[in-house]
């Protein structure tokens, strides 16, 4: 018997290879921007609706293709409008996990934040993601499905108004750990006949994987958000592993460099507020000094609580203080509006349902193996 091959998902697939793709069936190049044009624009995944594409050519691609997202388990709606959904995904181990994904709406502007792994390794002391450990690493056709499902389920009209105008990799797990995967979907977000958005509205945040900010510096220059929340190692150490490996020196060296690369624009720094660590004027004036004289903003982020966590917010009074002070020693600082608490969808409240022992036993190996890298 011969088996049926098996279809390639055009989900996260990069321009130049769906081209390529494409060309096998003896199509020119235009016909993947087509083909881009549908599946990202208009959120099409049946070949056979794709009006413009020659009839034998859309039999060919229902074929050997596939347009495949992830399946959506639940859904939630906050009361300030914030929208959450749990997407499943099969698990590295053959287990069933879940992720998720977050859409903010703000007037003149809706923002989705989307997940880059299944768990996360880098072990953060305050992060709900971290506290459960790693399973993997998302696939192109993951990242970028996450945006392809909030437009359908928001019921995005192509020719209206955009519903999703900024894309954050703030979700679950650490972006810049899932190089190889993020990056076509990034890319995939700005094509012209993808998701068609700028630069400056795709901001990537990571907790300072050094190497590849300057890899990224090079390959895709997006916005970019580093998760500082220490002015000094060795706090700094305790709640971000990864800068025993970076420390604050070498990683704001890569962001100078970064900001070079970028033309003007800034380096946004998060700083969680967690009460009595690391929220005192001592280290506001330390963080302006250390700042001070580049193109940095920082955004304060009030902790957000989850089960288990020794962590407590710092008091609205403390933060204000702070960012008074951060003001006053130069440097430009907002302070996060928290966002569909009541959903568990704001910032390191993100946990789907992840793991086991064994994997966050193998999610700090594969931690160390990628740090090294
Ligand atoms: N891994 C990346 C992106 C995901 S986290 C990173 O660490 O940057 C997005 C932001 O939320 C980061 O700045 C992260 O440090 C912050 N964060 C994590 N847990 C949090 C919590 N419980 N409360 C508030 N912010 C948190
Ligand atoms: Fe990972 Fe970011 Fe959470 Fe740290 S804060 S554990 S890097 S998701």
């Amino acid at each position: 018997m011969t088996e049926t091959p098996r279809r390639t998902n055009l989900l996260g697939m990069p321009r130049p290879e769906l081209e390529a793709f494409v060309g096998e069936f003896g199509a020119k190049p235009f016909r993947a921007r087509q083909l881009l044009k549908w599946i990202y624009r208009r959120g099409q995944s049946d070949f056979a609706r794709m009006t413009d594409l020659a009839k034998d050519f859309r039999a060919a691609l229902a074929e050997r293709a596939e347009v495949t997202v992830p399946e959506i388990v639940a859904a939630r709606t906050a009361a300030d409008g914030t929208r959450k959904w749990l997407l499943r995904m099969p698990g590295a181990t053959g287990s069933e996990q879940v992720i998720e994904t977050v859409f903010i709406p703000e007037p003149g502007r809706g923002t989705l934040c989307i997940s880059s792994q299944i768990g996360c390794a880098l072990d953060c002391s305050f992060c709900a993601t971290g506290q459960q450990g790693f399973n993997r690493n998302l696939t192109a056709a993951e990242i970028i499905g996450q945006v392809w499902l909030a437009n359908r389920e928001m019921g995005h009209d192509p020719d209206g108004e955009r519903l999703i105008t900024n894309v954050v990799l703030m979700g679950m797990g650490e972006p810049l750990a899932n190089y190889r995967n993020v990056l076509p979907a990034m890319q995939l977000m700005m094509d012209d006949f993808g998701y068609d958005l700028s630069r400056r509205r795709v901001t990537l945040s990571t907790s300072g994987l050094v190497p590849q900010i300057y890899r990224l510096a090079e390959e895709c220059n997006v916005a970019l958000a580093v998760s500082l929340h220490a002015p000094n190692d060795r706090l700094r150490d305790q709640l971000v592993p990864i800068n025993r490996r970076h420390p604050i020196a070498e990683l704001l060296e890569a962001c100078w460099h970064y900001l070079e690369r970028q033309n003007g624009r800034s380096v946004t720094f998060e700083y969680t507020m967690l009460d009595g660590v690391n929220d005192t004027p001592a280290h506001a004036r330390e963080l302006a000094k250390l700042l001070r004289g580049h193109d940095a903003k920082v955004n304060l982020i009030p902790f957000n609580t989850f089960p288990g966590t020794k962590y407590r917010r710092s008091p609205a009074e403390v933060i204000r203080r702070f960012r008074d002070l951060l003001v006053q020693g130069g440097l430009m600082a907002t302070v996060r509006r928290t966002r569909g608490d009541d959903i568990d969808a704001a910032c390191g409240q993100l946990r789907g349902q992840v793991m086991d022992r064994t994997q966050v036993r193998l999610g700090s190996r594969l931690m160390r193996l990628a740090v090294r890298a």
